[in-house]
């Protein structure tokens, strides 16, 4: 009997699968059958009777990597596949630590903290350290140790040189008392989990002989965005049967800013000589266009391996870059755009993507789909069930309302100010007893008395902030109340100063939330929309559009696939730039090469000329990426394709700032419509329909199109 799915493999795969013994690089890229010949070869172990299913150990990037891959594995041969090892990295190291978790000073039934316990942990330690947790956040301090724990650093082997100047000299002592705390909880966080997997293994070689016995033949998926802690894992479970099978693709490492060392794939025929290295060209996936432009934009990347890349699939269509006056146009585009593809094109939902650079985008296209009533899904959370949104809305929904308990309780010590369980359970019974809302509560027992002092000033000062900013609700613009409460009440600044990925995407998070609110008349109106947004979520039987970010769309394969918000400013992300210039810039450019390589059929790229940020208009250049898609493979969009929407050519040159002229019509967000009727450098003279003459920045002003 020959083996079906060798037929589906083109010869350099069918050479992959069938390689069993030795070490093996799948070096390719994107869409060229690396996932599905690892998938193959793992059957043809088993089918050919190479390996039994316990000695396969199969890593790939996600839970759902490793759960689709187990039942592609079992569509093929309907093995025992659950013996296999499958899962991620964690996953893995986590089974393993069970059973020897003694060895390290745990027991078995140990815990594995989630991100909120390591920060309450890290904080703690930091307190008991008398040290100033504002000054010292607790998730930088965990940044840092987590970057250790990524480069397989356990306290006893970072270097003084690396953490001497790091938190004031004190990280590296940080760093040991977090693991003596970890032990005493009997827990480990999910870095120990590789870590002290790689302490079994290095102290016990009988340990280590055990598993480099049962697991006899290795595969990692996207290796390229392995950590060394994961390397050396890897390292050492394969180091006596050496049956290592790693497949990547170097133009596809995007998670450097996590410690991902893209050098263990090319360093990996330095380490195993004999390793044998296939190249994969044929792509699968896309059409040619779609093709041509991800090979032209990554061949503006200097550090890359290069590969060339074909497909024997037809042309397709050109990669429809489309451009629009302002974001919400832009949202309401894509929207209008996947309604016409499933009404008449006939794909499903299921099918399309939006995938866009930063978290906080997803929001205009959540409206634009919640107001075409299209079924979405964001991987991840939606925007208005982020931690971070809840916690501002508590703020306004008590301004609004002071008898709303459930955002009066939320809020009351969010950001931490000195009022603990203790006082909120007092608060809690006096208005029980008194029949009022806490609100109400708390500005009866400050009357009464009853707290201890320092609490009773605490709460004072948290009833004053409330009752300050609802007098204003009247006469401050609402979006610049919630400005003002965010600052008083100390909530951007708890993210500010937390200087993670993980919290600057929060602060990215809030400041849209003040330009979602800009769009609303008033605040109430604006709670009303959120009550609603949040209401009526169940599943649709017809697929749902799929909202994520580029860096969640790894691996995975759409019909159709929309990549917005390409503007300067945004994408390449500004913040990447600073941080790490050059390699920043590549690292973003992979990070475009994996989005458009996501697209079987159409992809769209679009960008908007304008933008509200803050409520404020601002106008943005087109992507530098756009400019780097190949003439041949791109077609720039009028308003047929994007119904209804119109599209500025060049936005980047006609929208710059210095670019109005004597009888431009444009657009104030507070004046309206007016004339230019005089420029100035930056300076513009407006006579304004209603309110008359003005003068004003021309960054302020937005010009409006000659239809
Ligand atoms: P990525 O780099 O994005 O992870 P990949 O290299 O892992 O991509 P796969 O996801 O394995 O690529 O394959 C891309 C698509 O091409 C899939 O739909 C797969 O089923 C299909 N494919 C792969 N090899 C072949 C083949 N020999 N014949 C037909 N289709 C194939
Ligand atoms: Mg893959």
């Amino acid at each position: 009997m020959t083996a079906k799915w060798l037929d589906a493999l083109n010869p350099p795969q069918r050479e992959a699968v069938e390689h069993i013994d030795g070490p093996l690089l799948v070096l390719s890229g994107a869409g060229t059958g690396k996932t599905r010949v690892l998938t193959c070869r793992l059957a043809n172990l088993i089918f050919t009777g190479a390996a039994q299913p316990w000695n396969i150990l199969a890593v790939t990037f996600t839970n759902k990597a490793a759960r689709e891959m187990r039942e592609r594995v079992a569509d093929l041969i309907g093995a025992d596949v659950e013996k296999v090892w499958f899962g991620t990295f964690h996953a893995l190291a986590a089974r393993i630590l069970r059973r020897h978790a003694e060895i390290v000073g745990l027991t078995p039934n140990f815990t594995i903290l989630d991100a909120d316990d390591q920060l309450r942990l890290v904080k703690q330690i930091l307190i008991a350290n008398n040290m100033d947790v504002k000054r010292f956040p607790p998730r930088m301090v965990a940044a840092i140790i987590e970057r250790w724990k990524d480069k397989g650093l356990m306290p006893d082997k970072v270097s003084s040189g690396e953490a001497g100047h790091l938190l004031g000299g004190r990280a590296l002592d940080l760093y040991a008392q977090y693991q003596q705390r970890l032990l005493a909880l009997n827990a480990c966080d999910f870095g120990d989990l590789l870590l002290h997997n790689l302490t079994i293994f290095m102290g016990h070689a009988d340990i280590l002989a055990s598993y480099q016995t049962r697991i006899t033949h290795i595969m990692v998926d996207e290796y390229q965005d392995s950590n060394v802690a994961q390397y050396l894992w890897i390292r050492l479970l394969a180091q006596k049967s050496r049956n290592l099978c790693c497949v990547g693709d170097d133009d596809q490492s995007i998670y450097g800013w996590r410690g991902a060392e893209v050098e263990n794939m090319l360093r990996f025929a330095e380490i195993y000589p004999d390793a044998k290295t296939i190249r994969l060209e044929e792509n699968y996936r896309s059409t040619g266009h779609i093709l041509g432009a991800a090979s032209g934009l990554i061949a503006h990347n200097h550090s890359r391996l290069g590969k060339t890349l074909y497909t024997a699939d037809a042309q397709g269509e050109k990669i429809h870059v489309c451009g629009f006056w302002d974001g919400m146009r832009e949202a309401q585009g894509v929207a209008t755009e996947i309604l016409a593809l499933t009404q008449q094109g006939g794909h499903s939902l299921s099918e399309i993507a939006v995938l866009v650079r930063a978290g906080s985008q997803t929001r205009e296209f959540e409206e634009a789909f919640i107001r075409e009533k299209i079924p979405y899904r964001v991987v991840g959370a939606k925007f208005y069930e982020r931690l971070e949104i809840r916690d501002a809305v508590a703020y306004l929904r008590l301004l609004a309302q002071s008898a709303d308990d459930l955002a009066f309780e939320r809020i009351i010590n969010t950001p931490a100010r000195g009022l603990g369980a203790k006082t909120i359970e007092q608060i809690r019974r006096v208005a029980r007893a008194a029949k009022l809302s806490m609100f109400a509560g708390a500005q009866k027992i400050l009357v009464d008395g009853g707290l201890k002092p320092a609490a009773h000033r605490y709460l004072t000062a948290f009833i004053d902030m409330i009752l300050g900013w609802q007098k204003q609700l009247d006469t401050l613009h609402h979006t610049a109340l919630l400005e003002l409460v965010l600052e008083q009440s100390g909530y951007m600044a708890m993210w500010q100063n937390e200087k993670t990925p993980d919290a600057e995407g929060r602060v990215e998070n809030l400041n849209e939330l003040i330009t979602a609110l800009g769009t609303f008349p008033d605040l109430r109106a604006f709670l009303d929309h959120i009550a609603l947004v949040m209401d009526g979520d169940t599943a649709s039987p017809g697929g749902e559009v799929m909202l994520m970010t580029l860096h969640a769309a790894k691996g995975l394969e759409f019909d159709v696939v929309f990549l917005p918000c390409w503007e300067e400013g945004a994408f390449p992300s500004p913040r990447t730039l600073d941080e790490k210039g050059m390699a920043g810039l590549e690292e973003e450019r992979r990070l475009a090469y994996v989005g458009i390589t996501r697209a079987r059929q159409k992809l769209y790229i679009s960008y908007a000329a304008s933008r509200r940020v803050h409520g404020l208009w601002q106008n943005g250049a087109v992507s530098r990426f756009i400019g780097e898609l190949p003439p041949e493979h791109i077609i720039e969009e009028s308003d047929q394709t994007m119904r209804g929407m119109r599209r500025p050519v060049n936005a980047a040159s006609s929208y710059s700032k210095n670019d109005y002229r004597i009888g431009d019509r444009i657009f104030h967000q507070k004046f309206g419509n007016g004339n230019v009727i005089a420029v100035d450098g930056d300076n513009l003279e407006v006579d304004f329909d209603k309110a008359g003459e003005k003068t004003l920045r021309a960054s302020f002003v937005k010009k409006v199109p000659k239809l």
